[in-house]
């Protein structure tokens, strides 16, 4: 665990930055871009796209490969981080960069900061590549699609958190405060203190488990089961106050399975209880005790999630098994992620050769904290 190699944010040019977007918008129904169509795509004033293409692969931003039918290019995981820290800096959301706190299962965690100087935790998602959770379910879901799969997965896993943990926090649940996302990047408030699965001792046991039962049920009111609801994805603050993180597998109350998921919850924090402080509890909530006062669950899915999202992000986090035969390549899978999307992303490729965001980029990057010995890092 080291520090994100920001150092490439200060180098790349606007033209580096719209030749990564055209091989991202490439990857939407291309597993490799050929260099033709990265071109046509990216469509650069003077041209000169192969240049850039080899020094981007240089960086390790880009990676050029040789598929069965043609050859071409990809993004890295170093590329894609570089496209949404560029674009996270431009907005002003964050401005330097500090050190790794956490490997989670999905993702990496960092600690970064905005312009003041207030520390801030960035959550970079990986799915798709590194989980080896259900792997054959998975593989056998996803091979049609393996096109921009972990891009995908990646991005709508991070969408999926930011919208639940701005619905959670507008009603005053204990989750960090969201301050921005792009692609699979979460841009959240950093909370002090410690992950509750370190903890050995705690001043008042009994009324943090009644405090952590209490906060199952309330979800389970506003519509919502957390569906990891364990001492991995609580952090208790230095007040003794646990604060509730981690939430791209949150599902609907109106789940046909919700009754399983609620008692999961439930009995992964009676058994936690037990084990760690030899508390058990005779009185725990079942699904019964639900009673519903607020469709959190349906506001969010209609702000962006489809039914097909979230069941592809349900498969690769082995929540749901693959029963449609249906298969989406290509242009099917273009479809469903959205022309109007990747109308957005050329409309956001023009306005970055238009705009001032380089150099803005460029003076926030003298804040930044570099690491100069983890090339490969970011
Ligand atoms: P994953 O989905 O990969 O499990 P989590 O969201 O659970 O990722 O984060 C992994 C770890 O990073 C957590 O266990 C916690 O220690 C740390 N972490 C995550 N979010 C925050 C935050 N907002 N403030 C402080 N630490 C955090
Ligand atoms: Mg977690």
């Amino acid at each position: 665990m080291g520090k994100l190699n920001v150092t490439i944010l200060r180098y790349l040019t606007k033209e580096d930055f719209r030749v990564l977007t055209a091989i991202e918008m490439g990857m939407k129904n291309h597993e490799l871009v050929p260099g033709s169509l990265a071109a046509s795509i990216a469509n650069l004033r003077h041209g000169g796209v192969h240049k850039l293409l080899k020094e981007l692969c240089k960086n390790r931003l880009l990676s050029y490969e040789r598929g069965k039918h043609y050859d071409g290019y990809r993004l890295t995981n170093a590329g894609y981080d570089y496209l949404a820290l560029k674009t996270l800096t431009s907005k002003n959301a964050v401005s330097s960069f500090g050190n790794q706190i956490g490997v989670g299962k999905e993702s990496n965690i960092y600690v970064v900061a905005n312009e003041e100087g207030q520390p801030l935790c960035l959550k970079l998602h990986r799915l798709g590549r590194t989980c080896f959770r259900n792997i054959k379910e998975k593989r056998d879901y996803h091979q049609h699609r393996h096109t921009a799969s972990w891009l995908y997965l990646s991005r709508i896993s991070a969408t999926k958190e930011f919208a639940y943990m701005k619905a959670l926090h507008e009603r005053d649940f204990p989750v960090p405060k969201p301050i921005d996302f792009n692609r699979h990047c979460v841009v959240m408030e950093l909370v002090e203190g410690k992950p509750f699965c370190q903890m050995h001792e705690v001043a008042d046991v009994e009324s943090l488990y009644d405090e952590l039962m209490d906060l199952i049920v309330r979800l389970g009111n506003h519509g919502v089961i957390h569906g990891d609801f364990n001492e991995f994805n609580i952090i208790i603050t230095n007040e003794g106050k646990p604060i509730l993180i981690d939430f791209p597998q949150m599902i609907s109350t109106s789940h046909p399975n919700a009754e399983m998921f609620f008692d999961r919850d439930v009995n992964c924090i009676r058994d936690f209880f037990k084990r760690r402080f030899g508390y058990e509890s005779s009185l725990h909530p079942t699904f019964s005790d639900v009673m519903r006062e607020d469709n959190l669950d349906v506001e969010v899915s209609a702000s962006g999630f489809t039914r097909q999202m979230e069941k592809d992000l349900y498969v690769e986090m082995g929540i749901e098994k693959d029963d449609n035969e249906s298969v989406e390549v290509g242009e099917e899978l273009d479809k469903r992620i959205g022309h109007s999307e990747v109308e957005q992303l050329k409309n956001k490729a023009e306005d970055m050769l238009n705009d001032e965001v380089d150099c803005e980029v460029q003076n926030n990057s003298e804040e930044c904290v570099i690491n100069n010995n983890s090339e490969s890092d970011i």
